[in-house]
């Protein structure tokens, strides 16, 4: 069923498709484009700096990127596969999208490489060690339907209870 752009929207835990492990996109369409130019859009509208396609309830193996908000240095990842994770691991405050008012210090490599397809059908490969490496591990975990209330710590998981049970209940209404 082809999607119709106009309607994406961010989706918020508890959504199901934040908890489905997201398929490979098998090729780069126009539709493909336009669902990348509308997260890119959602994204910076939010605001935020990365977006997963689960985020917008399509299953797809694709988030976008905008680590200093310009929109230069927007990027698109479809099929991204995380490569060579550096052995220093660094604890970072994070957030999401999909969980307003959620945050918790989230301990992942320091350093990673990324590769992935581009929207014109390239593959491109892109290391960081800076908040770029964060994102790209962030947004990987959305399409394994990992998120970050499943990797914070304790402490951080206690103090976020009663904000993910309100998230819970606004669904449940
Ligand atoms: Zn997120």
């Amino acid at each position: 069923m082809p999607v119709d752009v106009s309607k994406l929207r961010i989706v918020l835990y508890p959504h199901p498709a934040l908890r489905a492990k997201a398929k490979p996109v098998p090729a780069i369409t126009d539709e493909v484009r336009q669902v990348a130019a509308r997260m890119l859009e959602l994204m910076h509208e939010a605001p935020g700096v990365g977006l997963a396609a689960p985020q917008v309830g399509l299953s797809w193996r694709l988030f976008v990127a905008g680590p200093t908000g310009d929109p230069k240095d927007d990027r698109v990842f479809v099929n991204p596969v995380l490569l060579d994770p550096g052995r220093d691991l660094e604890d970072y405050e994070e957030g999401c999208l999909s969980l307003p008012d959620i945050t918790g210090e989230i301990r992942r490599p320091a350093k990673i490489s990324v590769e992935a397809t581009d929207l014109d059908g390239k593959r491109f490969r892109l290391t960081s060690d800076e908040l770029p490496a964060r994102i790209w591990q962030h947004e990987t975990d959305h399409l394994d339907a990992i998120l970050i209330i499943d990797r914070m710590p304790p402490m951080d998981r206690i103090a976020n209870q009663k904000a993910v049970r309100e998230l819970e209940k606004k669904k449940a209404r």
